[in-house]
């Protein structure tokens, strides 16, 4: 008796090995697409004081103003879906507020004076992604 014939083991075997590298490779191209941004991350702001991170700001929601203090130094700054900018500050360079508004990922507001650094990161893919434009 040729109880131990299974014909169909085999051909099971097959589809249950193709199925896992389809999704193996259906998983590689979610990481692929998640880790350079894919226009799925939102643009967040990293805020350093003295080389420390102390808070980072999703500008999707949680935009508004924050004040921030390093070195003796007082920055208001603008959080805003957009973009950031530093509307108001003490330090005596005053090159954080002139830098304005920064709307892209890798771009960054440093106050030397205040030890402050103000940088973007996460958003839509900076050479690929077509731009988005905000009015
Ligand atoms: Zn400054």
């Amino acid at each position: 008796m040729p109880m131990r014939r299974s014909p169909k083991l085999r051909p099971n075997g097959w589809d249950a090995l193709v199925i896992l590298a389809v999704v193996l490779l259906a998983a590689a191209c979610a990481v692929t697409v998640w880790g350079r941004g894919g226009g799925t991350g939102e643009l967040t702001a990293v805020v350093s004081i003295d080389g420390r991170e102390v808070e980072r700001v999703a500008l999707g929601s949680a935009a508004g103003e924050r004040v921030y203090a390093g070195n003796g130094y007082t920055l208001t700054v603008d959080f805003e879906p957009g973009g950031v900018t530093v509307r108001e500050a003490d330090c005596p360079t005053q090159d954080c507020v002139h830098t304005g508004t920064i709307t892209r990922s890798g771009q960054s507001i440093v106050c030397l004076p205040g030890r402050i650094i103000i940088q973007l990161t996460g958003g839509p893919a900076d050479a690929s992604a077509p731009d988005v434009v905000i009015g």
